[in-house]
């Protein structure tokens, strides 16, 4: 997928360069607000099932430490190497800012296709992992706190959190070393789904501004909108199904095997449920075969989500691309090149930076519950729910008249954790959508939304480092 001499940080800084132009930091603190903090990396052996010994090439990078903990994913995959995890260690400090999650950017990556593993070689090569981290100082609630990434889920915090537990028995916070875990292990409801939640929220707000759909030709709202999606992870999965359920058409979805086609709309859990049951995407009853998974990037639609890896979209295919606003899930689907191409074509471009921050927010939710030791929602669900009754018996005794069942229902509600934790997503990702937003509109010269986001961020974070008088 990665291009010869493509170098991800090189082009993180090449964004970076673009928007502080339109920012009055002095070049020192630009400096610091972009270059990497600390990068570490191990090598460090592991016995394979089949009893022979590989050497395992691993990283954790934190880019920024204006606000502390460190946060950000941990990948496995093949491609892993420090030049990608530096860059989404940057995004990660950027994304944090926007959405005003106090964290400075990290990411973790380790070189392996997870899939070529057993669960038991994984589990050693994490565990490993953390102890290699927790020896360096790497890893705490306060310190550095990871997160699930591309390759990697709730089983693998779970090994995280029980090394680091294992290893600190006296850390009361220990839970809150790292984020994604199982609800069972002090995760929180709704951090599954929160990054293909948030891809919604923040696309629906720019669905709602009726000058930006008039510009595109578009009409307001994400009801009808054709949507196409490639990835079927976590994220992708989450995104898809959320727009479905919101009266989008899904009419492509692309996988590492391929992509399938139909205009008429595709069955998110349908389509699955046929992958599981196949093992491929491809052949879905009603759906054409696209042969490669980035055709479906070139599919004619409204909306493209790519939310698989990076450098998807380049100067080569960017000409192709038909859709109307690019959605990134990911993190850098985009290479600078495609970048220049979608801001001549007109094409809005909603950038990785704020749009896939629904993951990281929510995080930020699970390390204050993890913190404050309680469920979100214990404490006021019944206060909540008795107060709503009287004032329901109240208005129907004055009024003589019987609200509906449904309405009923909704109205008595107390918030469960899983409601608190939507809506802190939704208020944090409609924010940050309007100001990035507002940032484009109020400074005409800058030529697209990922350098307002940018712009955004770099002051945010110039502020925190000024605020804390690092510079005299
Ligand atoms: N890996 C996710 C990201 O890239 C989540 C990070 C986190 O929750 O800390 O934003």
């Amino acid at each position: 997928m990665s291009q010869k001499n493509y170098s991800f940080f090189g082009s993180v800084e090449k964004s970076f360069e673009r928007a502080a132009k339109f920012t009055t930091w002095e070049r020192g603190i630009l400096e610091q607000i972009k270059e990497c903090n600390g990068v570490f990396q191990i090598r460090f052996p592991v016995k394979r099932d089949d009893g022979s010994i590989e050497v395992i090439e691993a990283y954790r990078v934190q880019h920024s430490q204006h606000k502390t903990p460190c946060k950000g994913g941990i990948r496995f995959a093949a491609e892993v190497n420090q030049d990608e995890v530096m860059a989404l260690a940057a995004l990660m400090t950027f994304k944090c800012a926007i959405v005003n999650v106090p964290f400075g950017g990290a990411k973790g990556g380790i070189k392996i296709n997870p899939r070529k593993y057993s669960a038991y070689e994984l589990e050693k090569i994490t565990r490993r992992y953390t102890a290699e981290l927790i020896k360096k100082n790497f890893i705490g609630p306060g310190i550095d706190v990871p997160a699930p990434d591309y390759g990697t889920g709730e089983r693998e915090m779970s090994w995280i959190l029980d090394t680091y537990s294992a290893m600190h028995p006296s850390e009361i916070d220990a839970a809150g070393c790292v984020t994604g875990k199982p609800v069972t292990q002090g995760g929180v409801r709704g951090r599954r789904e929160a990054t293909g939640l948030g891809v919604f929220f923040g696309l629906r707000e720019v669905c709602n501004m009726p000058d930006v759909m008039k510009r595109l030709g578009l009409t307001v709202g994400v009801e009808g909108k054709k949507v196409v999606v490639q990835g079927l992870g976590n994220v992708g999965y989450h995104s898809a199904k959320f727009f479905e359920d919101a009266g989008a058409i899904i009419i492509g979805l692309a996988e590492y095997e391929g992509s399938i086609h139909n205009p008429n709309g595709l069955n998110v859990d349908e389509v699955f449920q046929h992958r599981k049951a196949t093992g491929s995407i491809l052949n879905f009853p009603g759906a054409t075969n696209l042969p490669k998974n980035t055709d479906a990037l070139e599919l004619e639609c409204d909306i493209l989500i790519p939310a698989a890896l990076e450098n998807v979209i380049n100067g080569e295919n960017a000409p192709r691309v038909k859709a109307k606003i690019i959605g990134e899930a990911a993190n850098g689907p985009l290479t600078p090149e495609a970048d220049e191409v979608f801001i001549k074509k007109g094409i809005l471009v909603v950038p990785d930076m704020f749009l896939n921050a629904g993951g990281v927010t929510v995080s930020y939710f699970e390390w204050l519950k993890n913190l404050s030791h309680v469920r979100y929602g214990r404490l006021e669900k019944r206060f909540t729910e008795n107060l709503n009754t009287h004032i329901l018996g109240q208005m129907e005794e004055l009024t003589g008249k019987k609200v509906s069942t449904e309405e009923r229902e909704f109205i008595m509600h107390g918030p469960d954790e899983v409601d608190l934790v939507y809506s802190g997503l939704e208020e944090t990702m409609i924010n940050a959508t309007n100001e990035v937003m507002d940032e484009w509109k109020n400074n005409p010269s800058i030529p697209d939304m990922r350098t307002a986001a940018y712009v955004v961020a770099i002051n945010k974070v110039g502020t925190a480092y000024a605020e804390l008088g690092i510079f005299p």
